[in-house]
């Protein structure tokens, strides 16, 4: 008599890679380059306002002492006396946690961990302070999964707010502006992050190289980007952000370009920027999925509502 097997399951197989777990990824990008004004507070406003409004859970932490991105966000300054609201120093300091320091936005899924001007004291108070470099990067960690993107907004400079933004990171986005000068100081930034990856973050990558300010009609930019495309190669995103008066304008008024001016090609272009970079990591936008769902329902009800008139005209001839 044939022996039965105990089990007619196979036996797990140890080589198998584990599952993986259900935790969902989370990705920190900061937006950086130590040239002033080239674009990295637009672009981390409106990244991820529009990432947010795809419906993806996302976070700005302000780690600019300028507080560019709170203000551009509708955090109003404060007056004398007032209570100081929790900011990216508190944080820094380890006063207090990310949880307690995060304030709501005018969008449902973007949230907002703000920066004050007292953040320029940081780089000095923590000069001695153990694990200076790491404090960013401890301050998300617990809060880490409620998010699937946390954008960081840096100052122009490669100071210790900015190693800090790159420690806790896991890819840099680097807004330029498409001038003759583009380049510049573009080796001291790949340096830097050469640097960070040896000495504190190995995971650390360039999640992508963007053009700023763009003017496609002048022989200049398309003489810039054939540069730039020869030196980052696929770095440099598809996606280029126009110049447009509604994206110097929205911060003003508190508010995202696309709750500002959701028609401007600013918005247009920062929606674009989120899709695309959704795609590269391999995921797909729940608005967009959400429409393409409510089309193919319209289009199957539209079908079965034709199908009986089709019918009828055919038996009516
Ligand atoms: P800093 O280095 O001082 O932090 P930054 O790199 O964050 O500057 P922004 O503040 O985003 O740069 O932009 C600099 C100026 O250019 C701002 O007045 C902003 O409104 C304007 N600006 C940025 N991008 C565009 C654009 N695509 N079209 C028109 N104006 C723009
Ligand atoms: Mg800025």
């Amino acid at each position: 008599m044939s022996k039965e097997p105990a089990s007619s399951k196979p036996a797990p197989d140890e080589s198998a890679p584990s599952p993986k777990p259900d935790k969902p990824e989370s990705k920190v990008i900061a937006v950086v380059n130590q040239k002033g004004g080239v674009g990295k507070t637009t672009t981390a406003i409106n990244l991820a306002a529009s990432l947010a409004l795809e419906g993806i859970p996302t976070l700005l932490i302000d780690c600019d002492p300028q507080a560019n991105s709170s203000g551009g966000l509708g955090l109003t300054r404060q007056a004398e006396g007032e209570e100081p609201r929790l900011s990216t120093y508190d944080l820094l300091m380890g006063a207090t946690t990310l949880a307690e320091a995060v304030q709501p936005t005018e969008i449902e899924n973007l949230k907002l961990v703000p920066s004050s001007k007292n953040l320029i004291g940081a780089t000095i108070e923590l000069i001695s302070a153990e694990k200076r470099e790491f404090r960013l990067r401890d301050a998300i960690e617990p809060v880490r999964s409620q998010y699937r993107f946390i954008v960081l907004d840096c100052p122009p400079a490669l100071d210790l707010l900015t190693l800090n933004a790159l420690v806790a990171s896991d890819g840099l986005l680097v807004p330029m502006q498409a001038e003759y000068f583009a380049l510049e100081g573009i080796s001291e930034l790949m340096s830097t992050l050469d640097k960070v990856t040896g000495a504190f973050n190995p995971g650390l990558v360039l999640e992508g190289v963007l053009m700023t300010m763009y003017d496609d009609r002048t022989n200049l930019a398309m003489q810039v980007t054939e540069n730039l495309k020869g030196f980052f190669t696929d770095k440099l995103l598809k996606t280029t952000i126009p110049r447009n008066v509604r994206l110097a304008e929205a911060p003003s008024h508190g508010k995202p370009v696309a709750l500002y001016d959701p028609k401007s090609r600013g918005a247009e272009a920062y929606r674009e920027l989120a899709l695309e970079l959704l795609s590269r990591n391999g995921l797909e936008s729940p608005e967009v999925k959400r429409r393409k769902a409510a089309a193919a329902a319209a289009a199957s009800s539209l079908k079965s509502f034709q199908a009986p008139q089709k019918k009828s005209r055919f038996w009516s001839k």
